[in-house]
């Protein structure tokens, strides 16, 4: 009760009393947000030697055969919910059609788009998974869409980490010492000890979570300058957010109890510290250390699970950021005017499949992306502005269903391994199961 409706109330309530209060000029406002600053910057820390220990122990504790299997299941799932998601968004846009009464004039259109095609995305999305140098793909090569006060998106710079370089080279790696018997042990007790201590340093950070988020989310509000773009988009955002919600509620728990056979709506609540941060911070990634939380201590996934399953789909399993990309490219089609046929329609459900496939875990990267699924129709890329003003807003939610949809599907690939895990309980000795 207390994360899902009594503090978002108090964080929400303390930025709109302080905007309505107090004049707070553009340097005081960055003051206040600055403990959510740090909130920020220490879940970033911990990504990256939780990403390494947790896939490389992960793989090397499976023998190759049963991290195939894994990794298979794992990734039918991300494509069957990705599609299904897409499919989702495909008919609640052509249903409530968000854009056909409005006029595309009465929304800004400046600015310029980062100049991404399809084939260059592509293209960048396997570069990325063989990085030429690894300490390099420690802090490179995402692509984060800069957007200035007045909604123009001034272009693209690099920030964070290649997180799908590393995953890929954890995942050769892990499979090497998994096969190097008694020699590579050493190696991974090792990164298994590095996992633990950097569970520990979560636990810490966790602690402070409440502080940062309240001042995180207060200073958006604050910061917010214009409020009648939600009036304008009004119709836009119920249709993404109502799909988010279907999804979510629907969909996700469908499949899980039809596979698990347990309650769904438990296992989102156990999750749900890792959704509401998802929801503050609008990074999968940066949640990633709070998913492997939820997922293994409140719901006791099996850890041979998480560290295989949770990384690969907090970079490629982003069911919101599907639905959320088929929608706003038929709303910009919609507002253009512009009437779509079978075969565009099916060239949307593609193109945004594999953009928020290509899309990195970080805030606004489905809307860098989102060029692609344009261009693949013909609708001009620049047109990506319309949406731009409130897509910090969408973001969030999206991430949040993200998150989840990552969480869901670890606890399916448990349920479908559960024969190979048992065989491998009677017949290894390393213990890498039990959370703490
Ligand atoms: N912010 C999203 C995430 O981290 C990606 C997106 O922009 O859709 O999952």
């Amino acid at each position: 009760l207390f994360v899902i409706i009594i503090s978002p109330s108090l964080w929400i309530g303390l930025g709109v009393v302080v905007r309505e209060y107090a004049s707070l000029s553009h340097l005081h406002k960055q003051y206040f947000g600055f403990p959510g600053e740090i909130l920020m910057r220490m879940l970033k820390l911990v990504i990256l030697p939780l990403i390494i220990s947790s896939m490389i122990t992960g793989v090397a504790a499976l023998d190759s055969e049963v991290s195939g299997k894994i990794g298979l299941r794992a990734v039918v799932y991300y494509f069957s919910t990705t599609i299904i998601a897409v499919i989702l968004g495909i008919v609640l846009v052509m249903t409530i059609k968000p854009g056909v009464s409005q006029e595309a004039e009465h929304i800004d259109r400046t600015g310029t788009t980062p100049n991404v095609t399809t084939v260059d995305t592509l293209l960048d999305l396997v570069r990325n998974m063989f990085p030429e140098n690894l300490l390099q793909a420690c802090f490179q090569q995402v692509t984060v869409i800069n957007i200035t006060k007045d909604y123009k998106i001034v272009g693209s710079y690099s920030d964070g980490i290649n997180v799908l370089g590393l995953i890929v080279f954890c995942v050769a790696f892990g499979l090497v010492i998994g096969k190097m018997g008694e020699r590579g042990r050493i190696l991974l007790e090792f990164f298994d000890a590095l996992n633990e201590a950097t569970m520990r340093l979560v636990q810490i950070i966790m602690c402070y979570m409440p502080v940062g988020i309240l001042f995180l989310i207060a200073a958006k509000i604050i910061e917010v300058e214009d409020w009648e773009i939600f009036r304008k988009m009004g119709l836009y955002m119920v249709t993404v957010l109502s799909g988010l919600a279907i999804h979510s509620t629907i969909c996700l728990p469908l499949i899980y109890f039809a596979i698990v056979r347990k309650n769904p709506y438990t296992f989102t609540l156990g999750m749900a510290q890792a959704l509401v941060t998802a929801l503050m911070i609008s990074s999968s990634s940066a949640t990633l250390p709070v998913t492997f939380r939820c997922a293994e201590e409140n719901l006791r996934i099996d850890k041979r699970i998480t560290r295989f399953v949770l990384p690969v789909g907090a970079t490629i399993n982003m069911d919101g950021t599907a639905l959320y990309e088929a929608v706003a490219a038929i709303f910009i089609a919609q507002l253009n005017d512009y009437s779509l046929d079978v075969g565009q329609i099916v060239t949307i459900s593609i193109t945004a499949t594999v953009a928020s496939i290509g899309a990195a875990g970080v805030p606004n990267a489905g809307l860098v992306t989102m060029v692609i699924v344009l261009t693949a129709v013909g609708l001009p890329a620049n047109d990506v502005t319309l949406i731009v003003a409130v897509d910090w807003l969408l973001d969030r939610f999206r991430t949040m269903i993200n998150v989840l949809g990552d969480a869901y599907g670890a606890g399916i690939v448990q349920k479908l391994s559960r024969r190979e895990l048992e065989r491998m309980d009677i017949t290894s000795d390393v213990d890498v199961t039990n959370p703490f």
